[in-house]
């Protein structure tokens, strides 16, 4: 498949995994048969993922991608040669970076439900096609990253507002909205994405659905308090 179809997932699942390295082989750059050219696609994805990796600790060299046609054989070979003696050189995932092993699924697994998040908020430069490879250095950046993490956002319907239209629940990608006609609608943390989308569609007129940065979540309304009492 197309390299730009790789998607930052995929990476994290092979780290989960236990793979000690990811290897993305691409059309080279400028060469792409189609107007998309998903293998700009990739590398973005790639330096971002390598930023990620850094924000938890492990070692950015354990992803690597390179850019060659199906008829470079020899080339194919000798860096995966390569790769392959720099990863058994890095060591075991995680262990040769001194993180403890259950740390390391739980970071991962955390970052991996962020994925549509991360999409979402790295959208405009996940997109992006610099002329100039050395501006490629700059596309993300550690304290970019560091403050990506910081400041995620988590949704949450405001019970008084919630008027139980449903809309929310029908649009959540995820099933992450518990509620029905006449009872308070709630996000489950748990299962949420922060994929935005019951922000975006609740009614303006009610505007239950508050954004959340930077404190906790207030705990979900109790069950036997969700039904709404409508006047007459
Ligand atoms: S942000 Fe809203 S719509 Fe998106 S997954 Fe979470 S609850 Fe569902
Ligand atoms: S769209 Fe808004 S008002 Fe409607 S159920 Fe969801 S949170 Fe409540």
């Amino acid at each position: 498949m197309c390299s730009g179809r790789v998607d930052l997932e995929f990476v994290l699942r092979a780290f989960s995994n236990g793979m000690d390295g990811v290897f993305i082989g691409g059309c080279r750059l400028n060469e792409c048969n189609y107007i998309t050219h998903g293998n700009y696609d990739a590398l973005n994805m790639v330096l971002l993922c390598r930023r990620i990796m850094e924000h938890i600790g492990l070692n950015p060299e354990r992803l690597r991608i390179e850019f060659m046609s199906s008829a470079e054989g020899i080339l194919f070979a000798e860096v995966m040669r390569e790769f392959g003696n720099e990863v058994t050189e890095l060591g075991p995932l995680g262990i040769a970076e001194g993180i403890d092993q259950n740390e390391l699924k739980s970071k991962l697994a955390e970052i991996r439900k962020l994925v549509p998040y991360i999409k979402m908020v790295k959208d405009e430069k996940l997109a992006s096609r610099l002329e100039n490879p050395e501006e490629y250095d700059k596309l993300f950046t550690k304290d970019e990253i560091d403050r990506l993490f910081s400041e995620v956002v988590s949704y949450y319907i405001e019970p008084e507002k919630c008027q139980a239209c449903m809309i929310c629940a029908r649009r959540c990608p995820v099933e992450a909205i518990t509620g029905a006609k006449n009872e308070v609608h709630v996000i489950e943390q748990e299962i949420c994405i922060k994929c935005g989308t019951c922000f975006d569609v609740c009614p303006p007129k009610f505007g239950a659905v508050a954004k959340i940065t930077g404190e906790p979540v207030p705990p979900p309304i109790p069950e036997d308090k969700r039904t709404i009492v409508r006047k007459g």
